[in-house]
């Protein structure tokens, strides 16, 4: 790990203003926050300290964005035409938006431009192709008021009117897309809050939106704390829809504020994600398959693969395997050579997964590999293998957000249900298998919103994602995403034939 001698790259950083109306303005309250890199712990940046009345601002610009006659009316190819543009200006900037994603977040910058940055820019173009797609249906009725007349009916699909987007750290500008891209797309308008720790690229990208001529309100970005900008957000009576992805515990509290006014809300909340591996795998892929599924982006990944199950014959060789493979990945800060674990995102990141990681040892647990903080300067952490871990501790049970495994022992296949779904979450999982009637049998007994077979972490804009149990409500992606940000509307007519039979 070489954090203090390896420059970093020259980076443009973006206004420390809040994008509303399609002005940038400072905050009302004049205050701003610092930008740490998560490497250095070095202040590099500063960001605007948005409040209630700069989120009162930005929602009746998008209100009336909304309802003007030029939003309502522009067709919907030219919403996603708007898109189009917008992903061919990220294409253009793509490198330096990854370097200022990596100075930010402190991921790796392989990981920005390869992974992020792709899945913008293919989530944009997804989204703009289905703009011109919002079809309902046709109906044919046979009303019980049996009245002689002959009923038609159909469906439209409107959008629900002002969003509220509210995103999390891990992927910042892949969330900030994954908010704007189907509310545009199906012609809603938008008020987005970043993570106050991980604003900069979506501020960047308010700037590529202005270029790409969104109009003035379309997109709003109110920077700042949860409380007050992403409570106020929750709260304003011309937001509709709440689109937010973040902690199980954040998600709660806006679904109990959005109650109240009965908002439309989808939640993209936390998991402890199962990993299986069955003697039958092919280990020279599901050993570093497995690893990677919670070392990847130092496990701040919502669908991580945070617990292990192998089965007992091959048990050892994972574990000893996931262990050597942990040993070979290079830890470092986001631009040194073909490091594959940058730092956690915070002070207070690395603080949680310690604690969370000593707690699991205090109550028995063996450390099989890392467990500890990596390096004197940044927020970095060793990968963690956990092995002999009760199923009632914390470590086990609850999202650590970290670069963080638990192995589990897994004595007859028979048990696999149970101890998989012995969890308040369903977000992810995977198989690992040669045997396909084994890989789809276990995958209808999982509890989770996707299951993967012989790979993890794959997402893809067709495919829809999202939770089960205390992992969320509702779905992103796929044509899951239309109903998100759309409400049907039933209309039905009586036709009458007298005079024309
Ligand atoms: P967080 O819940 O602390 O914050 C997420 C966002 O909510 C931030 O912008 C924050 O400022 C805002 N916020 C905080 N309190 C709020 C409130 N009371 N009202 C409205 N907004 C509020 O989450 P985080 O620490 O930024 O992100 C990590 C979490 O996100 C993990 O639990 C992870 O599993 C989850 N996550 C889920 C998915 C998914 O798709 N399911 C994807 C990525 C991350």
């Amino acid at each position: 790990m070489n954090t203090a001698t390896t420059p970093f790259p020259d980076v443009t950083l973006p206004p420390a203003k809040l994008l509303i109306g399609g002005e940038w303005v400072e905050a009302a309250s004049g205050q701003t926050i610092p930008v740490i890199n998560p490497a250095t712990e070095q202040t590099f940046a500063h960001i605007a300290a948005g409040s209630a009345e700069d989120v009162d601002r930005a929602v009746k610009d998008a209100h009336r964005c909304f309802e003007s006659a030029a939003w309502q009316k522009m067709r919907p190819l030219d919403r996603g035409r708007l898109l189009e543009r917008l992903a061919l200006l990220i294409e253009e900037e793509a490198d330096a938006l990854a370097t200022l994603e990596s100075w930010d977040n402190g991921k790796p910058y392989a990981v920005s431009r390869n992974i992020d940055l792709a899945f913008c820019m293919d989530a944009l173009r997804y989204y703009a192709g289905w703009s011109s797609k919002m079809a309902g249906e046709y109906l044919t009725l046979s009303p019980f008021i049996n009245d002689g007349g002959t009923y038609r009916a159909y469906t439209e699909r409107r959008p629900v009117g002002v969003v509220a987007g509210i995103t999390p750290w891990n992927f910042p500008l892949g969330q900030a897309i994954q908010k704007i891209a189907p509310a545009i797309a199906f012609g809603c308008t938008i008020v987005l809050k970043p993570s106050e720790e991980t604003s900069l690229t979506t501020l960047r990208l308010g700037e590529l939106i202005q270029k790409a001529g969104f109009p003035a309100g379309a997109v709003n970005i109110v920077t700042g704390y949860g409380d007050p900008v992403g409570t106020s957000l929750v709260d304003h009576p011309l937001v509709r829809k709440i689109t937010f992805t973040g902690s199980t515990l954040t998600g709660q509290r806006i679904l109990q504020a959005a109650a109240p006014q009965m908002k439309r809300v989808t939640l993209e909340l936390g998991g402890k994600s199962p990993t299986v591996v069955l003697a039958d795998a092919d280990m020279d892929q599901a050993i570093p398959g497995a690893a990677m599924a919670i070392f990847a982006n130092s496990g701040q990944i919502c669908t991580a693969g945070s617990r292990l199950f192998v089965e007992a014959p091959v048990y050892d060789r994972v574990v000893e395997g996931i262990a050597e493979f942990a040993a070979t990945l290079p830890i470092g800060h986001a631009f040194e050579q073909n490091v594959a674990l940058g730092p956690l995102v915070s002070a207070r990141q690395l603080e949680k997964v310690s604690e969370m990681v000593q707690g699991g040892i205090d109550s028995g647990a063996e450390v099989v590999t890392g467990g500890r903080k990596a390096g004197t300067q940044g927020y970095f952490y060793e990968p963690t293998l956990l092995q002999n871990v009760g199923r009632d501790a914390a470590v086990m049970r609850e999202e650590i957000f970290g670069p963080v495994v638990i192995a589990n022992r897994l004595d007859a296949i028979s048990d696999l249900k149970a101890a998989a779904n012995d969890t308040e979450y369903g977000l992810g999982a995977s198989i690992w298998t040669r045997d396909l009637n084994k890989a789809h049998v276990l995958a209808g007994q999982i509890d989770s919103g996707t299951v993967w077979i012989n790979t993890h972490n794959v997402l893809d804009t067709a495919m829809p994602f999202g939770g089960v149990k205390m992992s969320g409500i509702g779905r992103e992606f796929g044509t899951e995403a239309i109903n998100a940000f759309t409400e049907p509307k039933a209309v039905c007519m009586r036709l009458d034939p007298t005079g024309l039979e």
